[in-house]
């Protein structure tokens, strides 16, 4: 008889409506056009949907200067883009989609509103993360990027001055509040974003997490190594109780025995992880344990973001 195994399953987990989105529009591109579609980064950071992607028909490149066949169409990644890069697009006459997430796009529009109002913005977030390059690249004017606490002080900005702030949307809700409350404590005339800009999935898949990690000797969440929201949820598991925490990026890859000595594993899924990668876990794991799965619920999801009408065929 296998070894007796509960299993946490965290609730929601897995796809966001910004990620099915951007995937929906690659897939609706691909039958609109043909082959090959270009995708300019990957489209979501996860390698099984690029991998997939790809034996369907898209090419991905880093920089729009590596489409070879610029008669083909391109579409931008769901991290957004700086401005520069639909200026690009149209300088070389290529056909461009932009799946950046609707609620990327609301933060690009906010530094746009705090830009012509003059204000020096702040931008909460990780160095060289897509979303991050894209939000700075919404404005010439002074945007200056905090990773953490101890950044705020350091700005070239007077204490007086009037300033801004956004943030990326896949923070740890937990430590933003913290550089939050510092800006607003060292800045006296800060004005707000006018709605949390940390998105509704990475704040629910971060809760749901909370909910079960103290119950979990080890808690694995699939996601990938450049995913920030992944790498979210793994401190998150931590930092709430978990024993241990990893990151899988290959679910196949896991050495089973690590689970011989324990009794409860939590499992969840980043915004970019397909629910199939929890099922084949889920079933790697049957073949050599007696699973008991309790799955928890922390809130109901109903958000959709459409297609554009002009990818429909
Ligand atoms: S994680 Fe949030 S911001 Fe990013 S694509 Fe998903 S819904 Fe949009």
């Amino acid at each position: 008889m296998n070894k007796k195994l509960n299993v946490y399953l965290a609730g929601p987990r897995g796809f966001c409506a910004g990620v099915d989105r951007a995937i929906e529009m690659v897939k609706s591109a691909l039958k609109k056009y043909g082959k090959p579609v270009y995708v300019r980064h990957e489209i979501v950071h996860n390698k099984y949907v690029v991998d997939s992607l790809k034996s369907e028909g898209a090419i991905f490149v880093e920089d729009l200067n590596e489409i070879d066949d610029k008669s083909r169409p391109v579409i931008f990644s769901a991290h957004g883009v700086p401005k520069s890069v639909p200026e690009e697009a149209s300088k070389l006459n290529l056909l461009f989609f932009d799946a950046t997430c609707p609620l990327v796009s609301k933060i690009h529009k906010e530094v746009e509103q705090f830009d012509k109002k003059k204000l020096p913005v702040i931008l909460i977030g990780h160095r060289n993360h897509p979303e991050v390059i894209g939000t700075m690249g919404q404005t010439n004017n002074e945007i200056y990027l905090v990773e953490k606490v101890s950044d705020v002080k350091k700005l070239p900005i007077n204490k007086n001055d009037k300033i801004s702030y956004v943030t990326q949307t896949t923070l740890s809700v937990d430590d933003t509040k913290d550089i939050v409350q510092e800006i607003k404590s060292h800045f006296k005339n800060v004005i707000e974003p006018k709605k949390n800009d940390i998105c509704y999935a990475t704040t629910n898949r971060q809760e749901a997490v909370k909910q079960i990690a103290d119950q979990c000797d080890y808690f694995l969440v699939i996601g990938a190594s450049n995913s920030s929201n992944s790498l979210r949820l793994v401190e998150v598991a931590k930092n709430y109780g978990a024993k241990k925490a990893i990151l899988v990026e290959d679910v196949d890859s896991i050495n089973l025995n690590i689970f011989d000595e324990i009794q409860n594993i939590g499992i969840t899924a980043s915004a970019s992880s397909p629910e199939i990668l929890v099922s084949k876990l889920l079933n790697n794991l049957k073949n050599s344990f007696d699973l008991k799965i309790n799955e928890a619920h922390y809130q109901k999801e109903d958000t959709y973001f459409k297609v554009p009408q002009i990818l429909k065929v």
